[in-house]
């Protein structure tokens, strides 16, 4: 196994100097040439193992004078070679509006093209059988909407703003301020004993048998390394000696960026803060291979930066057990 997490290849050429051509995005429509993915809240539209990517021209059409009229339109970019799509397919995000409680029966009236298996469904659901690019779909489209739901007024002086470029950058009309998207940096630890064991913790609202790596936010003016040490110190009670870079995993429910770290302790014991973490516990390989295999223990599933973590500190693949869908 490599020493890091592998890396994989950018799918979508986002176009950040096309998107800045004032009324891209209306002429990219209605050329009808652009596919269409839609979002409705944190669902999107889904048939069987595919992301439902709609004509955005006639769907445009189509939801005129409807309730369903798109609240946000977004740039998505241009599917690269290489992604399951065809190189070059233009891909637009239609965001409908929050307020609806979309039916898909009702929605499905006003759209032509929707394949009868269609369904709302959100990431975690269909995540594991969809393809690459369908999920760096997926996950852009999630990260972009939730910044316009939760970003639709200048923090300087309390106007509604504007999208613009794309859907890439809202302004305000008032004070002309630019406003880019953000995302927050999360650490996600492994933290590995004197004696090569794993430490990992659970708590919170899940099965009482779940464990995992332990993570936390980059707080301001603190550096990632830093944030290892602290968020361990907090969480468990161990002092951090040295920590690397893994690999990192955007998550966007609902905006973090999840950057992967492997660190070291000389200690042996660990003190859960009886807040975020509950309960710690250390494995060798073999115990946790065994403690997954028995259903003692659930572990992070495979679509997770934390699964690629753990693996990479056991060295291979953790056979998970029959019934683990
Ligand atoms: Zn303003």
């Amino acid at each position: 196994m490599d020493t890091v997490l592998p890396v994989l290849p950018a799918l979508i050429d986002r176009g950040s100097a096309a998107r800045m051509k004032p009324g891209m995005l209306g002429e990219l429509v209605r050329s009808g040439t652009a596919r269409a993915m839609v979002l409705s809240g944190r669902q999107a539209l889904v048939s069987g193992n595919s992301l439902v990517l709609l004509d955005a021209a006639e769907i445009a059409e189509h939801l005129q004078d409807t309730p369903y009229v798109p609240q946000d339109l977004i740039y998505l970019g241009s599917a690269l070679a290489g992604s399951d799509l065809d190189a070059g397919t233009e891909l637009v995000l239609f965001i409908l509006p929050q307020q609806f409680e979309i039916r898909a029966e009702e929605f499905e009236a006003h759209v032509a093209g929707i394949p009868d298996a269609a369904q709302w469904a959100g990431f975690r659901e269909v995540a594991a059988r969809l393809n690459p690019t369908d999920t760096a779909l997926f996950i852009e489209a999630s990260a972009i909407a939730n910044w316009h739901a939760t970003h639709t007024h200048c923090p300087r002086c309390g106007n509604p703003t504007q999208p613009e470029a794309g859907g890439w950058v809202r302004r305000c009309p008032a004070d002309n301020s630019e406003h880019y998207p953000r995302t927050d940096p999360a650490i996600i630890v492994t933290v590995v004993g004197p004696d090569d064991r794993l430490l990992l913790g659970g708590g919170g609202p899940l099965d009482a048998r779940n464990y995992s790596t332990l993570a936390g936010f980059v707080e301001p003016g603190e550096s990632l390394e830093q944030a290892v040490q602290r968020e361990i110190g907090e969480e468990v009670g161990v002092r951090v000696t040295a920590s690397q870079y893994l690999g990192s995993q955007s998550w966007p429910f609902p905006a973090s960026l999840m950057l992967g770290f492997t660190a070291t302790t000389p200690d042996t014991e660990a003190r859960p803060d009886g807040v975020e973490v509950t309960r710690a516990r250390w494995f060798s390989r073999s115990e946790l291979q065994e403690a997954v295999l028995s259903g003692e223990i659930i572990i992070s599933t495979r679509l997770s930066i934390a699964r690629s973590l753990i693996e990479h500190w056991y060295g291979g693949v953790i056979q998970d057990r029959p019934d683990t869908p």
